[in-house]
């Protein structure tokens, strides 16, 4: 089983990607928490690439977003088939901090690249792998910076526009809207163990007995 956590900065995934691995790990699952850019030695490089080329003084992007869009494909490829499909096929449950959509909804929304070629794109690099469910917190960007910013993330965030922090959380509210089946979407903003038992609830009755 494939679970997907989605959603701009700071929502909250990380904290809500905890309380799941430890309930799973504690019901004797064998779980595997890893995340994209970055959660192989090759992604890591990957990710410092991409991630150090927006933290310059001189302009918003540096690199050239069809690059950025190589690159996190690139990671994701590396990532599905060293980590993610391996976990899948000795019957592990694998929960990912950002995975597609986050391409379609940074790359294509964001920074307007043709969300269909993001798609086919991000289809070619994992070999079509697509996740059982997608949690996706949504967040109103400006209250997702401040929390973002009060936990100390990077600098780059400061460099792109709210506007394109908005476009983001609409490119993800597209794609839950287009396949409901498959998300959930939740109110970041609500209390933290009520997020939890909702997602463990949705998870639960995907997974085998
Ligand atoms: O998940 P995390 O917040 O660590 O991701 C690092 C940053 O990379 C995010 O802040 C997001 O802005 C960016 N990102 C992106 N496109 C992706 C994945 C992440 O722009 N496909």
């Amino acid at each position: 089983v494939f679970v997907v956590f989605e959603g701009g900065e700071g929502a909250g995934k990380s904290t809500q990607i905890a309380h799941l691995a430890t309930l799973l790990q504690s019901g004797g699952r064998d779980v595997v928490v890893t995340r994209e850019p970055g959660a192989t030695e090759v992604g890591a490089r990957i990710r410092r690439m991409v991630l150090d080329s927006h933290a310059t003084p001189t302009g918003p992007t540096v690199l050239a977003p069809r690059a950025e869009a190589l690159l996190y494909a690139a990671d994701r490829a590396h990532h599905v088939s060293t980590v993610v499909r391996p976990a899948l096929a000795r019957g592990a449950v694998v929960v990912s901090d950002r995975y597609v959509d986050s391409s379609l909804a940074y790359q294509g929304a964001g920074r307007s690249l043709a969300v269909d070629e993001i798609s086919w794109l991000s289809a070619w690099a994992t070999g079509g792998l697509k996740p059982n469910l997608v949690v996706l917190l949504d967040i109103d960007p400006t209250i997702g910076l401040e929390r973002a910013g009060r936990r100390g993330a990077p600098d780059r965030l400061e460099q792109e526009s709210l506007d394109f922090h908005e476009r983001v959380r609409m490119g993800f509210l597209d794609l839950a809207a287009a396949d409901p089946n498959r998300y959930l979407v939740l109110d970041a903003t609500r209390d933290e163990k009520e997020l939890a038992e909702e997602i463990a609830a949705r998870v639960g009755k995907l997974l085998p007995p």
